[in-house]
This record gives C-alpha cells, structure tokens and sequence, in this order.
C-alpha cells in the first residue's frame, strides 16, 4: 500500500525523515513541485530508477530530469557550466528549467537512457527542495503520471493510477504552473528550448541571450527522424476521446469554424474554451469546459491538464480545444494541446 503524508499546510519533520529513508532505500515517492508532480528516486540507485519506469510504463530510451537542492551537486554529477548555462542558473534557478549538461556517469543509466548528458534542474519548490536536501542524493523525477497521460497537478488526479506502484505520496497542493519545465541544451552559444514550459524564448532572450525553439515543438516527429530529445517521438497528453485543436488568429473565424463543424455533425461535442466563449458555444449546444479567460495564460497552464484528464468523463463522441497565442508560456500551452490533440487540428 503506497502511504500518503499531507504537506499542504506545512512539512512535518518525522514524515520527511521517513520519505529520505524511502529514498535511500531504492523506494519511489511522488511529490509536488512548482511545475507538476514528480515521482522521484535515487538518481545512483539503477534499481531505484527501474522502478519508476516500470510504474509509468515509460519507454526506456526516455531520460529522466534529475532534481537537485544545490549547486555542488552540479560539480559532483555532471562536467559543469559554460558561461551561458551559468547566466541561465543565476536567472532561473531555482525554477522551471531544465539544462542537459554532459553527464559524468554517476548517475543510474536508466537515468540518461545511455546518453553521455543529463537534464538536470532545481525545483522551485520548499517541498521538493527539503526532500532532495534531506535524502542527500539527486532525485531522478519524471512527470507523475502514467506515460501517455498528462502530468499530474494535483494528487487526486493521480492517486488512482500510481497507487501502489509508488511507496510515498506527499500531497502539496495543487501545483502553480501546470506545465512541465522548459528543457534547454546550450550549443554554439545558442539556448536551444526542446521542449518549451513557463520559462519561454522571451525570457532568454531578455537577459541578453541567444534562443531558438527546436524543429519540432509544434510538429511530429516522422519515423526514423532524429531528435535531440527523446521525449519528443514519444505520445502524451491524450485523452481516450478523439480531440481535436481549434487554432485560429481570430475569434470569429475560431468560432465559425467550430459553429459549422456542429451544423454538419451528430456527434456529441464538446470543447475546452476561453471563458469569453462559454455562453456562446453552449448557446449552440456544445458542452463547455472551460480554461480561463482568454489572457491569463497562467491560469490555462495552471488548468489545461487538469481538464485534458477530466475529458474522458463527459461521454463526447469528439472534443475540441481552443489554442492560445503562441507567446511566452503560450508556446508552451499550444506544444503541449497539439500532442494532446495527436497533431489533429481543425
Ligand atoms: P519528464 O521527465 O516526463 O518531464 O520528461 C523529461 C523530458 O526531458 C523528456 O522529453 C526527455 O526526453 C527530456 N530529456 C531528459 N534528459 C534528456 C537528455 N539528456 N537529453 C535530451 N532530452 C532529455
Ligand atoms: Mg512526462
């Protein structure tokens, strides 16, 4: 039976000590972090490391981001910075970004999935950051979720479908950003985002950097192609019900569009909406749900996961999702609704 210790009002000291055992144990706990949650083990524990992809069903040739509490842990596991890393560290950490650096092979190789680099990221989060400190090991943490599924933001989400295969859950809430890190590799000088998130190509390039979003944030991957990130051939996010993104600069064709696709249908259908465009979709007899309004990107992202998993519940025949601009974490948001979507766009 997994166990579950409340943090959510405080971190309660003998509970954090028994989640440090479990941890260098080789046992498996979810936590919260600021972006979602993570299920977390002994970064130098190969078996430890196993069990976290036996629990997700992940591909093995997919990395996991190692958590960290301090920089000499940097120095112990990895060949270090360059200069443009150590610009991103003094600006985003701790946060929601992650660095692949070059690996110094004292982490498990189901970690890197043999690959000679790691991602490597400090949380920034007290929760996170007092379990990682008080276990004294980096914490190899991939997303709390089922693979395939989208990422846990709150534990009852969850709960179901990891309890058992994970010996801790620490319930901290709901999380603040709702999207994984953004994943960087520095190349040339050059911050290449593989897999964008809350820190967004304006940020870096506001503290004087050069930023660029890999090829394939916004396109699938074809067979045989090469990434820089494995994660990326990898499909996520979905629901069981067929979704499908609505993705238009302005509202009204958006809402044509989607208003002609009912005349045409018997389907049942449903949509993940903009606040500003709830009256009017159920005045047409879709079921709304819906994400925030239109510019609050931080409460979509906070939401979007949360209600991809709750699409299932409705019984629609097809679900459609309103795409957001493609700025700052907005390009995050739409990365991750087109794989949502499995690249079905209306
Ligand atoms: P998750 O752990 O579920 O948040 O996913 C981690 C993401 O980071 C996946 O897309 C991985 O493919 C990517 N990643 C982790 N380590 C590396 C690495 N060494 N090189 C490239 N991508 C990585
Ligand atoms: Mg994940």
């Amino acid at each position: 039976m997994s166990v579950v210790y409340d943090f959510k009002e405080n971190i309660k000291k003998d509970e954090l000590e028994k989640i440090s055992k479990t941890l260098n144990n080789g046992g498996i706990v979810v936590f919260p972090t600021e972006t979602v949650y993570g299920i977390g083990a002994d970064a130098t524990n190969s078996n430890a490391v196993k069990k976290i992809f036996d629990a997700k069903g992940r591909p093995q040739d997919n990395p996991l981001i190692v958590h960290i509490s301090n920089l000499e842990m940097i120095e112990e596991y990895t060949y270090g910075v360059n200069a443009v890393e150590k610009k991103l560290i003094e600006n985003f950490w701790p946060g929601p970004l992650t660095i692949i650096l070059k690996s110094k092979n004292k982490l498990s190789n189901y970690v890197t999935a043999g690959l000679d680099t790691v991602g490597v990221r400090m949380p920034d989060n007290d929760i996170a950051l007092n379990i990682i400190e008080a276990s004294k090991k980096p914490i190899a943490a991939p997303s709390a979720n089922v693979s395939g599924k989208p990422s846990g933001t709150k534990l009852s989400d969850i709960f179901e479908e990891l309890n058992n295969k994970v010996d801790v859950f620490v319930d901290g809430g709901n999380t603040i950003i709702g999207i994984e890190s953004t994943v960087v590799k520095v190349e040339k000088n050059v911050v290449n985002i593989l897999r964008p998130g809350k820190i967004s190509l304006e940020d870096i390039e506001k503290i004087g950097l050069k930023a660029k979003l890999d090829k394939h944030i916004f396109k699938d991957v074809k067979e045989g192609e090469k990434v820089e990130s494995p994660g990326m051939k990898h499909r996520h996010y979905a629901p069981t019900t067929k979704a499908i993104l609505v993705d238009f600069d302005d509202d009204k064709t958006m809402l044509n569009k989607i208003k002609e696709y009912k005349l045409n249908s018997n389907e049942k259908i449903g949509i993940i909406c903009y606040k500003e465009h709830e009256e009017y979709l159920n005045s047409i007899g879709l079921k709304t749900i819906v994400m925030g309004k239109r510019d609050d990107l931080s409460e979509i992202s906070r939401n979007i996961f949360s209600l991809i998993r709750s699409i299932d519940n409705y019984k629609l025949d097809v679900c459609f999702i309103e795409g957001v601009k493609r700025q700052y974490i907005g390009t995050a948001i739409m990365n991750r609704l087109i794989r949502a979507c499995g690249y079905n766009i209306l």
